[in-house]
This record gives C-alpha cells, structure tokens and sequence, in this order.
C-alpha cells in the first residue's frame, strides 16, 4: 500500500471521528478561521475576484432563466415552453387591455405577469402590471368590477 492509498484507508476508515474532530475545531476556532479567511483573501483578491465576476458572467443568464423556469413551475405549474407558447398566442399584448406590457425591471420591458385563478389554481392568461395589480386589488370580485364600471358611467 503506497501511503496515498493507506492514508486514504485510513480516512474512510474514521470518516466520522475525522469529520467531528473538524466540526469541533471549527466552532472553537472561529477567530482564528476567520483571520485566516481574511488574510487570504488579502492575498488573493484580484484572483478571487475575477473567479467570480467570469463565473457570475458566465452563468447568469443561465442561473436566472434556470430560476424563472423553476418559479414558473412551482408558481403556475407550467414550463418556460409553455409562457412562451401564451405569449406567442396573447400576441405579446395582455390579454385585458390587449396592449404590450410597459413596466419596467433592471432597465429592461418586464414579461408578462401570469394571472391564475385564486381557488382553482387554473391559469386563465397573461396579463400587464396593471391589469394584474387591478384585478388583484379587487381581489378577483367580478361584483366590484361591475360596480367600478357604473360608479365610472354614472360620472
Ligand atoms: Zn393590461
């Protein structure tokens, strides 16, 4: 046995008193750590930076497409394919006021907010900020609505 091989027999062998003995000296050497911590980083700043700013280039769009599609999912129950498909359908304007969406987020048209149903979960189409903020305000009551349109008349 080479003494790579028995050193790591000898680590699989007390993982778990290894991994303990570690736990320990992380919580009682806190200060410590964090000294170091910081030292290095000193040291290797424009390194470690760089690391980043190329990993957080490199994968952003990916990580927050990657997010939108899991919100979407979890949210509405529906996949990135499918918005796509509502919004190729909606022809890109909100399905209420048939006028493409004009609210901005981080400098950019937002996408289009997708409008469920409350009690059913039903997805019934995509709507602008307005809208959604409208018939949210008036918590999906259609009595509302309807009093909204003669209180607006009787003007
Ligand atoms: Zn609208």
């Amino acid at each position: 046995m080479t003494q790579k091989e028995y050193s790591r027999a000898y680590y699989l062998a007390n993982i778990e008193v290894i991994r303990e003995k570690g736990r320990v000296y992380r919580q009682t050497h806190v200060e410590e750590i964090e000294v170091r911590r910081r030292k290095y980083y000193q040291q290797n700043k424009k390194k470690m930076n760089a690391y980043c700013r190329m990993n957080y280039r490199k994968n952003s769009k990916r990580l927050s497409e990657g997010i939108r599609k899991a919100r979407l999912k979890r949210e509405f129950g529906i996949t990135g394919e499918i918005y796509d498909e509502m919004v190729r359908s909606q022809n890109n304007v909100c399905a209420i006021c048939q006028q493409p969406e004009t609210a901005m987020l981080k400098g950019k048209i937002k996408r289009m907010a997708v409008d469920h149903c409350h009690k059913t979960n039903k997805v019934r189409g995509l709507l602008c900020q307005g809208c959604n903020q409208a018939i949210g305000y008036v918590k999906d009551d259609v009595r509302i609505l309807a009093k909204m349109i003669d209180y607006l008349k009787n003007l």
